[in-house]
């Protein structure tokens, strides 16, 4: 007789014995280290002497009907430089619902502290160039990683290039807590701290969520039934 898998029973493969063979998932801990320093990395790629990212924002582009400009919806919130990935308008675009929610928490921060903007809305294509260069960049920042192990880490870092990359559907916000003075307030140092707890508190308070291992990552994703493909730019 023909045995026939069912999903449940296949389900039970992929989480026994298919499962043991797989890498074991990094410590939230160590997830959170290695994300730190390949977002460093990443945001020090020299222009000239790093990958070319011009290709990826060749001219203008239309702002999609299904995002606004962040500094139309939450003009209380400071744009920062853009990353060296980043297109220069389409990465300051969110979702109408994270915009508010971001203006929001902006709002009830005290006035020394201000929310710093990097990236809303990532396109598929820029994504997939994170994705690329996140290969390259991960073995020189983790010399022990084994090769079956690479994609693993790295997607606990970066977002694969898929339906659900929370920046290319427009939900996912890159920020941080700055000082009166702009400056972005670490909250790894004890300076940084406190700030840090209140901008968590008002973003929360605001209906955001935080990405654990990146204390930058943001997100306002809409029930997993009705997800949103990305959006294309
Ligand atoms: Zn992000």
């Amino acid at each position: 007789m023909n045995q026939q898998i069912s999903p449940s029973t296949l389900g039970h493969f992929l989480t026994t014995p298919f499962g043991a063979l797989l890498p074991a998932t990094p410590s939230p801990l160590a997830t959170a280290q290695i994300a730190q320093q390949l977002r460093a990395a990443l945001m020090n790629l020299h222009p000239l002497t790093g990958p070319d990212f011009s290709a990826l924002h060749s001219g203008p582009v239309a702002m999609p009907i299904e995002l606004n400009d962040v500094r139309e919806c939450a003009p209380n919130v400071v744009v920062l430089p853009a990353p060296p990935w980043s297109a220069a308008e389409p990465r300051l675009w969110v979702r109408p619902e994270v915009g508010e929610r971001l203006r929001r928490a902006a709002h009830a921060l005290p006035s020394n502290l201000k929310i710093g903007f990097w990236e809303g809305f990532r396109p598929l294509v820029t994504q997939q160039a994170l994705w690329n260069i996140g290969l390259v960049l991960l073995p020189i920042l983790q010399p022990g990683l084994r090769r079956d192990e690479l994609e693993w880490v790295l997607e606990s870092c970066v977002a694969r290039p898929n339906a659900t990359a929370e920046h290319s559907t427009g939900y996912a916000l890159d920020i941080a807590v700055l000082d009166e003075s702009h400056q972005v307030l670490d909250p790894r140092d004890a300076r940084g701290q406190l700030a840090h707890r209140i901008f968590s508190r008002a973003l929360t308070r605001a209906g955001l969520i935080n990405y654990a291992a990146e204390w930058w990552h943001w997100s306002y994703p809409p029930a997993p039934d009705t997800y949103a493909a990305p959006i294309s730019a």
